[in-house]
């Protein structure tokens, strides 16, 4: 899958690009888009990891809408919310979100390898917030201790694979000893935005003698290059399984086409497609918003291209922390 990059004749930035002034030294946005980029900037967080920078060909590409900062993320509809999932009020300790009787969340960062432009969490992630203390940590796993109805844990964040591996395996090793908790799983961008983490080490500080499930989010099939082919298949090694969720995107993969290259690369990389997430309504994101009435003709369309195994759930929010619900034939 590698190709992309042929805007510019700029080399590849060789660390991650958080500035506005660097993107556009980097080539990644035009010289009239700063002063924009800046506004966006100190509200929130902005990311693009070498991986991503190379996929951009362009700023209203597939990936550069997902990650290159835009001024209309300065209006915010008046239907959109700063929290869309309500994790707030399901917050029983400090990084724990506990909203189905049977699994929780556990947030133990909020900083992620890139920023997505669409982010629900927008308002909280970024690079310099949200690493839980030692104490709020271990209140959390006593929280995850005491709650026998709760089988599944979900690191999640921010993104938890930006912990070191050392961190990593020692916060898996401890949710692992409690005796109840049957399946441990993490979401992440990182082997997809920033596959060179995946190290032979952090692959190996997942594999636990549970159940461990990888869920990629990934939204288009030009995020997957040789590199994250390598990180994913390290992961299979260590004994993870691999599934995958996207967020149906307007400009991004809007089509069944798109969908349709999405979920067969997923396939190829041993990756189940598992959500296909329908836009919450975070600050800033209409621009990416595709109506249900039309994402519902889309997944249907992709039963007639793509075997079972390619075909996620279609799911949306319920307002006020209701949880994800398949979306049916509701228009909006
Ligand atoms: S990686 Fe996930 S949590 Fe981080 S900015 Fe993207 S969508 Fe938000």
């Amino acid at each position: 899958m590698d190709a992309p990059r042929q805007h510019n004749a700029q080399p590849l930035p060789a660390r991650t690009l958080r500035a506005p002034a660097e993107l556009v030294a980097a080539g990644l946005l035009p010289a009239a888009a700063l002063t924009g980029a800046e506004a966006v900037a100190a509200r929130y967080a902005i990311a693009v990891t070498p991986a991503m920078a190379a996929r951009i060909g362009a700023p209203d590409d597939p990936i550069g809408l997902q990650y290159l900062p835009d001024i209309a993320e300065l209006e915010t509809a008046a239907h959109e919310v700063s929290d869309p999932t309500a994790d707030a009020p399901f917050t029983p300790v400090k990084g724990v979100v506990h909203r189905y009787p049977d699994r929780a969340l556990l947030k133990p960062l909020l900083a992620c390898p890139v920023y997505c432009r669409f982010c629900f969490r927008r308002e909280v992630v970024g690079p310099d917030g949200g690493l839980l203390t030692e104490a709020e940590l271990e209140a959390a796993i006593a929280w995850f201790a005491a709650t026998p109805q709760v089988r599944e844990v979900v690191l999640t964040g921010g993104d938890p694979l930006m912990l070191s591996a050392r961190r990593l395996a020692w916060l898996v090793e401890r949710l692992s000893a409690i005796p109840h908790l049957d399946i441990l799983r993490v979401h992440t961008r990182v082997p997809v935005a920033d596959p060179g983490r995946v190290t032979p080490a952090l692959a190996r500080a997942l594999a636990t003698g549970k159940a461990f499930y990888l869920c990629l989010h990934a939204n288009h099939a030009s995020e997957f290059t040789e590199a994250s082919a390598e990180a994913l298949a390290r992961l299979t090694a260590a004994g993870v399984v691999l599934l995958g969720q996207s967020v149906l995107l307007r400009g991004v993969n809007d089509s069944v086409e798109a969908l349709e290259a999405l979920f067969r690369v997923m396939l190829r990389h041993r990756v189940k497609p598992y959500y296909l997430h329908h836009l919450d309504a975070a600050p800033g994101t209409a621009r990416f918003a595709v109506p249900a009435a039309e994402g519902l003709r889309l997944t249907r369309a992709l039963r007639g291209r793509l075997s079972g195994i390619g075909q996620p759930l279609y799911v949306r929010e319920t307002p006020g922390g209701g949880g994800k619900r398949p979306v049916q034939a509701d228009p909006g």
